[in-house]
């Protein structure tokens, strides 16, 4: 650990650069009033969303309608079409309360695909299942296995095992995919390929986390994921949704909601953007749609940190990294959030690693005043994320009157990102205002396996509420 403050070793940097640390803190500090007030406007975005008219928080019913109770039971296969990996599991659910087995396989999925077309994209998600089933499998006669399949996208869905892609996010961008049904291609891609499977469930990542959680603890109310992307799944009552109302569903049904919050204040009305926030979005494949997101998720830390960095460079009043080749960080995405980890982490006083980090990365050779700046703005950027994730997570409490329960989170983010659990935490305390005393009454908890157990569990809830022929 560092033996020294922060603040003392700011003591060598000159006014100019000072002068940016704090033009840059004023920028990305968001003060406890202003998280309340982020919170407040989201939980009216939360209700607005699940109302007739809509709201620009999409607020999905998932037909997910039901919360394990542990005694599910039966063998699934789940698998995860995630932006980096596309991860196979087959599951068993045994009779013993609570427990599973999980075998699984993780392929790559490769860059090309995020841009490819959409036959492509079927295609090398069912060679990788064929692939899976043949090894673990070879020369077994198969029944048609159910499949849950997490598909960490917003889909419209009328059914569990249907839904129409609203829109990518997370940098990918398939022509022909949008606006239809994804699951016929995906199904004819597997049947073309003799693959035995059945898809039973249509599932995001956030609703997965949600049941993978509350099947080992029932106090988690909520899931998250904190990753590339970032969303939250909770449960309703059919009756309180009244964009469903037209469909006579008993009002004391529960139904897991995927929020699709990344898209929260796409109309700009409370987050406070910077303009970097304006950049990432304006240059993004989508500009305009998840606002929320393009603040707070990993894919977008890294490029925030960039575009403030290039900024300073060309600023003729402080030209950072001044007279040096800057190709590498001109290109666009050339940093991701490990980079910024890495600073955050970087345990010597005269922050070697980070220099170190600059200059096989980027070929840049950074003083010592730059890397005093460059070490705060990977804080302003991981905190202000931590921050802001918690205003959603207070939301739904409020909304749900819940004062007391767990969140279960996931995602490249919340597991590795440094201090961002506590940063989180801290946020939670001030938006709340809890007694200083008192143990955090809500908490955000690394989840279970949700795109793993989770889709599994959701594709068990389905086959038992088919057998009981409801829906
Ligand atoms: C997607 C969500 C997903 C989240 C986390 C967002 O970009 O729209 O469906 O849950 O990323 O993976
Ligand atoms: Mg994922």
């Amino acid at each position: 650990r560092r033996p020294s403050s922060r603040k003392g070793s700011m003591s060598d940097v000159p006014k100019d650069l000072l002068q940016q640390i704090e033009r840059l803190e004023g920028l990305f500090t968001v003060p406890q009033e202003k998280l309340k007030a982020i919170t407040d406007h989201f939980v009216s975005e939360l209700a607005k969303g699940l109302s007739k008219e809509g709201g620009s928080i999409p607020m999905i019913p998932t037909w997910c309608m039901g919360i394990p109770n542990g005694h599910e039971t039966g063998t699934f296969l789940a698998v995860d079409m995630g932006g980096t990996n596309l991860r196979v599991c087959e599951i068993v659910l045994p009779d013993a309360k609570g427990e599973f087995d999980i075998i699984q396989s993780k392929y790559r999925m490769p860059e090309e695909l995020r841009t490819g077309t959409a036959e492509e994209l079927w295609g090398y998600t069912a060679d990788c299942i064929k692939q899976f089933i043949e090894y673990h499998h070879e020369d077994e006669k198969l029944d048609q296995l159910p499949m849950g399949f997490t598909f960490s996208y917003p889909v419209s869905q009328e059914y569990i095992d249907h839904g129409v892609l609203q829109r990518w996010t997370k940098g990918f961008d398939i022509d022909g995919v949008e606006g239809v049904d994804v699951v016929p291609p995906f199904e004819a891609a597997l049947k073309e390929r003799g693959v035995p499977i059945k898809l039973t469930a249509l599932v995001n990542d956030t609703t997965g986390t949600l049941m993978a959680s509350a099947y080992t603890d029932d106090t988690v109310k909520i899931g998250c994921i904190f990753g590339t992307g970032c969303n939250a799944a909770y449960v309703e009552d059919c009756g309180s949704i009244p964009k469903l109302e037209h469909m006579n569903l008993d009002p004391k049904l529960p139904m897991a909601i995927n929020c699709e919050w990344g898209a929260f204040d796409n109309e700009h009305i409370i987050l406070p953007r910077t303009p970097y926030d304006i950049i990432v979005d304006k240059e993004s494949p989508r500009p305009g749609q998840q606002s929320f997101e393009k603040m707070v998720a990993g894919l977008y830390l890294g490029e925030l940190f960039r575009l403030v960095l290039l900024d300073l460079h060309t600023n003729p009043e402080v030209q950072i990294f001044k007279g040096q080749n800057v190709d590498e960080l001109q290109k666009m995405y050339s940093l991701d959030a490990s980079f910024l980890s890495a600073i955050e982490v970087d345990p010597y006083e005269n922050l070697q690693e980070t220099a170190d980090l600059f200059s096989s990365k980027l070929g840049i050779h950074v003083n010592k005043p730059e890397l005093e700046l460059c070490r705060r703005l990977a804080e302003l950027i991981g905190t202000r994320a931590a921050r802001l994730t918690s205003c959603g997570v207070a939301a739904i409490c409020k909304k749900k009157g819940y004062t007391s329960c767990k969140a279960g989170a996931d995602g490249s983010v919340f597991n590795r990102y440094p201090h961002f659990k506590a940063r989180g935490a801290q946020a939670l305390r001030e938006i709340f205002d809890w007694p200083s005393d008192l143990k955090d009454p809500i908490e955000v908890i690394p989840s279970e396996d949700g795109s793993g157990v989770g889709a599994a569990l959701i594709a068990a809830l389905t086959l038992r509420r088919l057998k009981e022929g409801n829906h």
